[in-house]
C-alpha cells in the first residue's frame, strides 16, 4: 500500500464497530458504545413510540417494557405513531399512551400527540388535564410548518401550562434549526 493511502478503516470509528460475534442490536454492544454508563446511571430513553402505525409496524407497552429491560434502560417518554385510528385529533392513539402509562407509571412517562391541522384544542386540554406530561408533534406527517399559526398556538399554550413539546425534526425534512430558533427567541424565556 503506498505510504499516504489513507486506510481504508479510517473511515470508520474503529473502536465503536462491533467485535465478531457481537450483534449490532445488542445490549453488548450498545453497552460498549456507551462506555457502560448504563450500568452506572439510570438511562431514560426520551422519545418512544407506542401502539400501532400506518406504515403497519407497532409496538405495544410489553413490547417496549421488554425492550427497555433487555438495554437496562430505566423508563421512557411514550406517545402514538402515526396510529391508522388517529381521526382528525389523535383521541384514539393518545388513549392508548395513557393505557400504557396507567399500567406502568414508574417506567413511562406519558406525550399527547397533536394534530394542529385538526380540531386540537379539546384534545389538548383533554389530555393535560389528565396528566400527559408533554406534546409530540409531527410536522412532516401531519403536513404543517414549523411556524404555522396553529402550531405557535400549541407552543404557547404549551409553554403557559409548562409542558415540553418534542418535534420531529428528522427523516424527511430539511434543516429545522434556524426555524426552531426563530420561534424559540419570540418567546421569553420561562423561568417562572
Ligand atoms: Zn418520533
Amino acid at each position: 500500500m503506498p505510504a499516504n493511502r489513507i486506510p481504508y478503516e479510517r473511515y470508520f470509528e474503529v473502536s465503536a464497530l462491533p467485535e465478531p460475534g457481537v450483534p449490532m442490536h445488542s445490549y453488548a454492544y450498545l453497552r460498549r458504545l456507551t462506555s457502560d454508563v448504563l450500568e452506572t446511571a439510570p438511562v431514560w430513553d426520551t422519545h418512544a413510540h407506542v401502539g400501532r402505525d400506518r406504515d403497519g409496524r407497532e409496538l405495544d407497552f410489553i413490547g417496549l417494557l421488554r425492550d427497555l429491560d433487555d438495554y437496562r434502560v430505566n423508563g421512557a417518554v411514550i406517545f402514538p405513531f402515526n396510529d391508522p385510528e388517529q381521526g382528525t385529533d389523535f383521541r384514539v392513539p393518545n388513549d392508548r399512551v395513557w393505557d400504557a402509562y396507567r399500567a406502568a407509571p414508574e417506567r413511562f412517562v406519558p406525550f399527547m400527540r397533536l394534530n394542529p391541522n385538526g380540531p386540537w384544542e379539546d384534545e389538548y386540554e383533554r389530555c393535560r388535564d389528565r396528566g400527559h406530561r408533554g406534546i409530540k408533534l409531527h410536522p412532516r406527517v401531519q403536513d404543517f410548518a414549523l411556524n404555522a399559526s396553529a402550531a405557535m398556538e400549541i407552543y404557547a399554550r404549551a409553554a403557559t401550562d409548562r409542558l415540553p413539546v418534542l418535534v420531529h425534526t428528522g427523516y424527511g425534512m430539511g434543516a429545522a434549526s434556524d426555524d426552531l430558533a426563530g420561534i424559540a427567541s419570540k418567546r421569553p424565556p420561562s423561568g417562572a
